[in-house]
């Protein structure tokens, strides 16, 4: 099959998932990452998406794709399985994956431990209403919370070495890498 994985409800019923993993990719990953915890990482890390799909409130169908991918890659990122290419910043707070990712580890920061979950339960029986949602969970937009994270994204740039040529280079590198692995497109039932 084309892409990573993805995870769908059975036939029988939507409680049952099935999550399907590309044998290409798994190929793949072992020829590019030969070191057995580099690709079995990579491994881990995909399955550990896939299965906060499993578990995850959707809003009733109305939750922004990006945030269902931020929740999953939040908890691969939080499992110490973040691949070594993701960064974070980005250009908007739902872009999904690891932008969205990030901002919500810059949240859980801030607004205590337990606030993923607080976002996941609130997505269970009400439809998701952007303007009262976030409101409702932290008090604040999530706009506004998006430019403070952004702001100390940039904070911690700027507090952090220069870049050398040298790292310039390896900065090209890890983009050329972020296309070749980005999970994009491997989710068609979330
Ligand atoms: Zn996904």
């Amino acid at each position: 099959m084309d892409g990573v994985a993805y995870t769908t409800g059975k036939d029988t019923d939507d409680d049952h998932k099935e999550i399907h993993f590309s044998l290409n990719y798994i190929h793949e990953v072992s020829r590019r990452l030969p070191q057995p915890g580099q690709s079995g990482a990579e491994i881990q890390g995909v399955l550990v998406h896939e299965m906060v799909h499993c578990w995850q409130w959707n809003g009733l169908g109305t939750a922004p794709g990006g945030l269902i991918e931020g929740i999953a890659d939040f908890v691969r990122l939080k499992s110490g399985l973040s691949p070594p290419h993701w960064k974070k910043g980005g250009e908007n707070w739902d872009a999904g994956y690891q932008v969205t990712a990030y901002f919500l580890e810059w949240i859980e920061d801030r607004m205590g431990i337990d606030s993923v979950r607080k976002i996941n339960q609130a997505l269970q029986a009400e439809k998701y209403e952007e303007h009262v949602f976030w409101e409702n969970l932290f008090g604040r937009k999530v706009g506004d919370m998006w430019n403070d994270y952004l702001r100390s994204v940039e904070k911690d740039a700027e507090t952090a070495e220069p870049e050398t040529g040298k790292g310039s280079q390896s900065k090209v590198q890890g983009k050329d890498e972020v296309e070749h692995w980005d999970q994009k497109g491997h989710d068609e039932g979330a």
